[in-house]
């Protein structure tokens, strides 16, 4: 049997390893630094208690039970793909075929040590959640929530989880009667972020800013941060005794050690069928990859998800020799369901259309109800129905 060596173990390298392992073509071997999938877009609850870390997790232990792939917990160091080699921390691998898709790193900031990041480490938000909980304890306080861009790269901003924590963390002070105590400002340097969402969006997170009373700072350039504020361009301070602040993605250092070839933002170029350009065992899927796509397009989980279906169906055809190969672009959308704690918002674009219906109360079920979902699929408790 070939080898098929998957660098990564999020949502893209997950389910390749479960596509490839249900064909039983192929030795399938899973590297990750983490031994579990971190299943992001449910993690917002856990600073404001609403999750807890670890119902974010699915061990990949759990998912190998039902898809006995070889696991690999070891950390990626090098890429030689001239070689067909693969260097980690404590050992050496070789492949067939190579799927890279160990995610993103983010853009560095000036002063970015005196903010936290939803979309950091998984263990972030638990010290996010110890900071809002100390500020709660003192009664009153400042939060500032904002995310970044990367002129380089306009498909690696991420700002839903930035939304979806601030009108979290505004229910929470509601529900406790403290919200009266605190300033809530959200802040970014475009000048109409979550514009990338489609015409509904806007105008929506407008309503919701001014329903919650949270302030706005946009359309100024972020130079960095500093102990308790953050310093715009025209050299003006937003103070705030807390800083949530997502950094756009940037390219993973590790492709700086590695011989594939990078977009000028540092993400690996791929063709359609995300095969690494000019090397055809060598593939790259999720956030890793530079996506192609019309200029809304962002990086997300659901994305990664198909990257990674059409990476395996694609390595499976490449086997039998056919040239029946599935492509990404033109399944390239945008679809969230942006929570507020208190409901949601479904968000849906494609080049055809968008569209935003507003989800009160039901809207966080259905989002706590995707998690169960997706969570049970992982391990193959529950069947993936099509389209989800
Ligand atoms: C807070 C948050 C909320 C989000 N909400 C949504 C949402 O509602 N809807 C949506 O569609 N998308 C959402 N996203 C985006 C989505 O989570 C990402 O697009 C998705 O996780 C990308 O998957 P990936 O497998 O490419 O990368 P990742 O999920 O980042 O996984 C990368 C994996 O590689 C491992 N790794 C990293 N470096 C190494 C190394 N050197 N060696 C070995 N292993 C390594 C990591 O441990 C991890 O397991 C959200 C993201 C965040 C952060």
């Amino acid at each position: 049997m070939k080898k098929v060596l998957i660098l990564g173990g999020g949502f893209a390298g997950v389910q390749t390893a479960i596509e490839l392992q249900k064909s039983n073509q192929f030795e399938v071997t899973l590297v990750s630094d983490r031994d579990y999938l971190y299943i992001y877009p449910i993690s917002i609850w856990v600073p404001v208690r609403n999750a807890e870390f670890n119902d974010v997790k699915v061990p990949l232990a759990d998912i190998r039970r039902k898809y006995p792939f070889e696991l690999v917990i070891d950390k990626v160091k090098e890429i030689h793909s001239a070689d067909h080699q693969v260097v980690c921390e404590n050992q050496t691998l070789k492949y067939d075929y190579l799927v890279v898709a160990f995610g993103a790193d983010k853009m560095k900031h000036k002063g970015i040590e005196n903010t936290l990041s939803i979309c950091g480490k998984p263990e972030v938000s638990l010290a996010i959640r110890d900071e809002i909980d100390a500020l709660i304890q003192k009664g009153s306080g400042k939060i500032a929530v904002g995310f970044g861009g990367n002129p380089k790269d306009k498909s690696a901003v991420r700002g839903g989880p930035g939304f979806e924590l601030m009108f979290n963390i505004h229910n929470l002070l509601k529900k406790k009667s403290i919200r009266q105590n605190f300033e809530l400002t959200f802040f970014a340097p475009m000048e109409e972020p979550g514009a990338r969402m489609g015409k509904g969006a806007l105008p929506m997170l407008n309503k919701l800013f001014d329903r919650y009373q949270v302030g706005k700072r946009f359309g100024k350039k972020i130079t960095g941060f500093e102990p308790g504020s953050v310093v715009f361009e025209d050299e003006s301070k937003l103070e705030a005794d807390l800083i949530l602040f997502i950094p756009a993605s940037a390219g993973h250092s590790v492709l700086q050690a590695s011989d594939l070839p990078l977009t000028e933002a540092g993400f690996i170029q791929i063709d359609n069928f995300c095969q690494v350009r000019g090397l055809p065992d060598v593939y790259a899927i999720g956030d890793i990859a530079a996506i192609e796509g019309p200029e809304w397009i962002a990086k997300q989980g659901h994305i990664a998800e198909f990257m990674g279906r059409n990476a395996a169906h694609n390595i499976i055809e490449s086997e039998k020799g056919t040239s029946n190969k599935k492509g990404y672009q033109e399944h390239l959308n945008i679809l969230c369901v942006m929570d507020t704690g208190d409901g949601a918002a479904f968000v849906f674009r494609n080049s055809q259309k968008s569209f935003l219906i507003p989800m009160p109360v039901v809207g966080h079920w259905m989002k706590k109800g995707w998690g169960t979902y997706s969570k049970l699929t992982k391990v193959g408790k529950f069947p993936r129905l099509p389209g989800m």
